[in-house]
């Protein structure tokens, strides 16, 4: 059942079109994933779903709320992460935390929400004395503070260390297997492979593909480069003459094998065969980064 239906979603500023005509629909239960380079469109697109800005054409339905004319409704079912900048630097956790329940008609228990967050020592500090991961964690404990059915989290892990990143991940699977709905942008692409169910590829404000990660990366060539130092000489015309392999080559000491299919089985049982050990070996395979590539021209700018 799609939770959220975004149909041909137009928004200018002035002379600039920064959303033109973003057509997708999230289904409940997903982690849907908005990913673009910087300037594409997705934070326009997301305040437009949260009621935060007007749009200029297209429609939003977010559980049959319009946000254009529904924003009380709207806040009780839908969650989204503050800016870092929208909390005071003195206030603490808990003082944050109790100010954002009673904005809400059930908020969620708010000691527990601290416990999954991992934030429960930090209740009494101030957000101006919290690290980087740790005030991420706490906007995202805002984020869930009105038992939303759907958290909207933009740029989630940006400025995070790559654990940091790692933790709030799980994090994040953790709080979808709960039951809440997850819009998330970004511009990193990891993130995007790694968390989210399905993805919208956004640039210059339209949406140029929408699959699962494992889809998007399926539409681009399926080769693969099979690298590898063997433990003894190799006849290359071996490698040649296995089913799936398109090309191989010595590079110094090692041997790059191109094939596609079931190229890498195939050299292994040779190798294994010739009781050759291969050393250093490397499959590289196209990535979401090749997806985004051939879907856009360009590469992201991370
Ligand atoms: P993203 O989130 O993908 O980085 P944005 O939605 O923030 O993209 O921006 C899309 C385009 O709209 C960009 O060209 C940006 O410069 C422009 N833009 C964003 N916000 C404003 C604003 N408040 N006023 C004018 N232009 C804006």
């Amino acid at each position: 059942m799609a939770i959220i239906e975004v149909r041909d979603l137009v928004k200018r500023y002035g002379d600039t079109t920064a959303v033109d005509g973003v057509s997708f629909s999230v289904e409940e239960g997903e982690i849907f994933g908005i990913l673009g380079p910087n300037g594409a469109g997705k934070t326009t697109t997301v305040e437009c779903i949260e009621g935060l800005r007007t749009r200029d054409g297209g429609s939003i339905s977010v559980l049959g709320h319009d946000p254009a004319d529904d924003s009380t409704e709207l806040r009780e079912v839908l969650g989204a992460q503050l800016q870092e900048s929208q909390l005071p630097d003195k206030i603490k956790v808990r003082e944050a935390l109790e100010l954002y329940s009673s904005f809400y008609r059930s908020p969620a228990d708010w000691n527990r929400l601290l416990e999954i967050l991992g934030l429960t020592e930090k209740r009494e500090t101030q957000f101006r004395r919290l690290s980087g991961g740790q005030k991420q964690r706490l906007s995202i404990a805002l984020a869930l503070i009105g038992t939303p059915k759907i958290a909207v989290l933009d740029e989630l892990t940006t400025g995070l260390d790559p654990a940091a990143r790692r933790d709030t991940w799980s994090l994040i699977e953790n709080v979808r297997d709960s039951g809440v709905t997850i819009l998330l942008v970004t511009h990193f692409m990891e993130e995007a492979e790694r968390l989210c169910d399905r993805l919208a590829v956004i640039d210059s404000g339209k949406v140029v593909a929408v699959d699962s990660p494992a889809g998007l990366v399926s539409t681009v060539d399926d080769e693969q480069r099979i690298r590898f130092r063997p433990s003894a000489p190799l006849d290359e015309r071996l490698l040649l003459d296995l089913p799936d392999v398109c090309d191989v080559q010595r590079a110094g000491s090692h041997i790059v094998v191109t094939g596609n299919g079931n190229a890498l089985n195939a050299v292994t049982s040779l190798l294994a065969r010739k009781q050759i050990i291969a050393a250093e070996l490397r499959v590289e395979q196209a990535s979401l980064d090749d997806a985004f590539l051939a879907l856009t021209g360009r590469k992201i700018d991370n």
